[in-house]
């Protein structure tokens, strides 16, 4: 439409030019004997010159050539224009953000790398703090050679490089027990060692559920050596089995059976002081149930805890109400509608059931695949079927503060239900994928940050 309107701008300007300045035409042959019609129209301005005129032509020519591109663009060529301009700048994003994930995968990588030489790091630290510096006599004589002012770092010096070398020569078996001693302070968890596998579920029913020892047993029908389990997966959850020892255990020979009174919920079950601590099936009720009277002594709602599958962990299977023991007692790690889904931490009295105090934390409980209790300080596992996986976050109840934190952590069976502490071994319990596992754990000196 641009274009008619411009050439009958034009038409009429040329007729209005003819107007102005008559032609005339004469007509003739050429030397083909093909008939020639000759037009001469006058100059705008007068001129006699015919060079103006044919170059104010070529720019009119130009400039319509120009616009008629133009009027082309903006009539019929802006869409296919505007589409091939977006899919150009789609693809140069497409391009980029590849290359973005590219970039985040590879920094993953780099952290996960670092995390585990971090853990690598703190392990050495820490052996290296608990080991007696014993100095050469080579060492000592050189330090007597030193001049004064320098003996100090002279002596430093020698004493970090004989370290150094000791951390490189440090035997397995002094690790071990290094890991032992370790183990029974207070400090923060510095390191989870290899998943050991005692027993693989016989039946679907063990696909997941809750074994532990009791760290602190009561009477003498049961040990610190009886291993208890229950196969969590079914409607109604009764039974729990005794066996001797871990051989018995890892045989498959339970020596007693017990049957419960009352179903049990999920994988959040501990054994403390000659007791099973269990939440009933379906409720926010925990129950005291003593093993050696094969009865239950005490039961208590927990005050406000979801239950059933409002906040469980981040596999479900209804772990609204997680309970643990550690050093300093009896735990229940659950959330209520008030936390609006932040794991709260109540200490209970092992007795009468009722919550001594409550934390509030912000960790999201159904962000977080399992929890546990060591020294009054919550840890959190990252993942329930990541391989590699971290402890990601720790709450102090001492100070109640908490911060994220990155302890390598392995799901060996891709699928981890149950991690609980059991403080007199110094390791982690837990029920990956039909396999009951144990981890060793390495713990900082008390009052000492693992970062
Ligand atoms: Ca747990």
């Amino acid at each position: 439409m641009w274009t008619q309107v411009f050439y009958v701008c034009g038409f009429t300007l040329f007729s209005m030019s003819l107007a102005e300045n008559p032609a005339s035409s004469t007509q003739s042959q050429d030397h083909m004997g093909h008939c020639q019609y000759i037009f001469t129209v006058s100059s705008l301005d007068g001129s006699s010159s015919c060079t103006g005129a044919a170059t104010e032509r070529d720019g009119l020519l130009s400039r319509l050539t120009l616009l008629e591109a133009l009027v082309s663009r903006l009539v019929g060529g802006t869409d296919g224009d505007t589409e091939g301009g977006l899919q150009e700048a789609y693809a140069q994003i497409t391009g980029e953000r590849d290359q973005l994930q590219q970039d985040k995968d590879r920094l993953a990588k780099q952290i996960q790398e670092l995390q585990r030489r971090l853990s690598k790091t703190s392990l050495e630290v820490e052996s290296l703090r608990l080991k007696p510096c014993q100095h050469t006599r080579g060492n000592q004589q050189d330090n007597r050679h030193s001049p004064r002012t320098g003996s100090e770092n002279s002596f430093s010096i020698n004493a970090y490089q004989e370290m150094k070398a000791e951390v490189t020569e440090v035997p397995a078996s002094y690790l071990l027990l290094e890991r032992n001693q370790t183990s029974k302070g207070c400090g923060e968890l510095i390191m989870v060692g290899e998943p050991l596998s005692h027993k693989k579920a016989e039946s679907i029913t063990g696909k997941y559920g809750v074994w532990l020892q009791d760290p602190d047993p009561q009477g003498t029908l049961y040990t610190n050596n009886t291993v208890w389990r229950i196969d969590a997966v079914g409607r109604d959850v009764r039974q729990l089995f005794a066996y001797e020892d871990m051989n018995q255990f890892s045989r498959g020979f339970p020596m007693k059976v017990l049957l419960l009174p009352e179903p049990v919920e999920s994988t959040g079950a501990t054994v403390y002081r000659g007791s099973l601590y269990y939440q009933r099936r379906q409720s926010r009720s925990i129950i005291r149930y003593d093993l050696t009277s094969e009865s239950v002594v005490n039961r208590q709602d927990l005050p406000h805890a979801s239950f059933h599958g409002q906040y469980p962990y981040s596999w479900g299977g209804y772990t609204d109400i997680d309970l643990a023991v550690d050093e300093q007692g009896l735990w229940a790690i659950y959330s209520t509608d008030k936390a609006k889904g932040a794991i709260v931490i109540s200490k209970l009295d092992p007795e009468s059931l009722e919550v001594k105090q409550s934390w509030e934390t912000n960790i999201r409980k159904n962000t977080v695949a399992n929890a546990f209790m060591i020294c009054g300080r919550l840890y959190t596992v990252a993942s329930y079927t990541a391989p590699d996986t971290t402890i990601n976050y720790m709450f102090d109840t001492a100070t109640d503060t908490g911060k994220a934190i990155a302890v390598p952590f392995k799901n060996k069976y891709r699928y981890n239900s149950m991690v609980d502490y059991n403080h007199a071994l110094g390791k982690l319990f837990a029920w990956d994928n039909f396999n009951m596992v144990s981890y060793d754990l390495t713990l900082g000196r008390s009052g000492q940050s693992s970062r």
